[in-house]
């Protein structure tokens, strides 16, 4: 028998995944990818090794217990989460409130797909983490920005976000300390924006996973100011510098975390075995690991944000997270930037990558040596009179 004849167009792509834009960060590592001439500024990822005890925790379960686990997570890791959000923010201590996922990207998405239909809205800040729209995207539903301007130190005005909700309005996602801007929300601004979203019925997944990275000021948890109507999402990946394991967790009410649970299973069974035993030794061992990786981005804060305002450069000092947003000048297309100066040996994300409102400003990432921020602040700078800030 002949093999039936192929038809003139290919089985189709589901039209949200089809809407799902490549990563303008991505552009710029392929670029300078292998590339040793290059100082890379531009990954957000803790240059810090895991520490011992919690690669030797992954081990030992590799070696002895490399099973499937509950879908929701370990319930050891579970209850040693809830203990952390009952000690840090006053959260309640039950473990049926917590769900582990495959870092807080996985919770993320787990969230907003029992939440989302097509056509849904979802309020994104811009610029963002370029997840958030994706994933909304992938669903059908149409992301909604709220700009965070940069002549407001990067903050949202609740009044214009209170603007943007319409009836099909769902999420408000909310994310502090930023990525890519470094600013930590005042709790007042946070408690605001979640009011907005108990009065006009929205649900607020607020992304926490720097919480434990500040500099200056305090995280405001948003879950604690309204229970009933906030998901918390965190993750191990920054905090204990281990984002390869892949683990994050999520808190919220008891009308949405069962359903979260449930639908971990059809999207992943379980999150590893390993990585759950590496992230419960993480939260059991000692903290001061934590705090000597906070310490070392302070100072590489304080050393670039120093060398940029001496240089004449007006910068906003990161708060929190491990980001740094370069001005160009006003009107400059940091893609084109970032594409140029990887050429002259600096590797940026462009603020393009986050969104519109930042298209004039480079993301810098503090997570690499004092001795490579030099370099690379070098470069740039002399890129930077050299060409006016990307306005030539
Ligand atoms: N949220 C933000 C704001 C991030 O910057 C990242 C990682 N870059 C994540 C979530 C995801 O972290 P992970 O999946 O590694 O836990």
């Amino acid at each position: 028998m002949s093999a039936p004849a192929p038809s003139a167009s290919p089985p189709r792509i589901a039209a949200g995944a089809a809407s799902v834009p490549g990563s303008g960060i991505r552009e710029i590592v392929m670029l300078a990818y292998g590339r040793e001439d290059v100082v890379h500024l531009e990954i957000g990822e803790p240059d810090f090794a895991t520490p011992r005890h919690v690669v030797a925790a992954g081990d030992l379960t590799l070696a002895t217990h490399n099973r499937y686990t509950p879908s929701a997570g370990i319930p050891a890791l579970r209850t040693a989460v809830a203990g952390r959000l009952h000690q840090h923010y006053g959260l309640n201590d039950d473990p049926d409130s917590v769900v582990i996922s495959q870092g807080a990207v996985q919770g993320l998405a787990a969230v907003m797909t029992v939440l989302l239909e097509p056509g849904d809205e979802v309020l994104v800040p811009d610029p963002a983490w370029p997840n958030y729209e994706m994933q909304a995207l992938l669903l059908g539903a149409r992301p909604v920005r709220y700009p965070l301007r940069p002549e407001r130190s990067f903050r949202p005005d609740p009044l214009e976000v209170a603007s943007l909700v319409t009836d099909r309005t769902r999420v408000l996602v909310i994310n502090s300390p930023s990525n890519p801007t470094g600013a930590v929300l005042e709790p007042g601004l946070v408690r605001a924006l979640v009011e907005i979203a108990v009065e006009r019925d929205l649900v607020v997944i607020a992304d926490e996973v720097y919480d434990q990275i500040i500099f200056d000021g305090v995280h405001a948890n948003a879950a604690a100011m309204a229970p009933e109507s906030v998901v918390s999402v965190f993750s191990f990946s920054k905090t204990y510098a281990m984002t390869g394991s892949r683990v994050g967790y999520l808190t919220g009410p008891s009308w949405l975390v069962p359903t979260v649970a449930r639908v971990q299973e059809p999207l992943l069974s379980s999150i590893s075995a390993a990585a759950q035993a590496s992230a419960l030794a993480a939260l059991e061992g000692p903290q001061d690991v934590v705090g000597r990786m906070v310490s070392t981005y302070r100072e590489r804060r304080d050393l670039v944000v120093d060398r940029l305002r001496s240089a004449g450069l007006t910068v906003e000092a990161p708060a929190g997270a491990f980001y740094l947003m370069l001005p160009l000048v006003a009107g400059a297309d940091s893609r084109l930037a970032a594409l140029d100066l990887v050429h002259r040996g600096v590797a940026l994300a462009p603020g393009t990558a986050f969104g519109d409102t930042a298209r004039s400003h480079l993301r810098l990432s503090l997570a690499s040596s004092a001795q490579q921020l030099s370099t690379g602040l070098d470069r740039f700078l002399d890129w930077y009179e050299a060409t006016s800030g990307g306005n030539r």
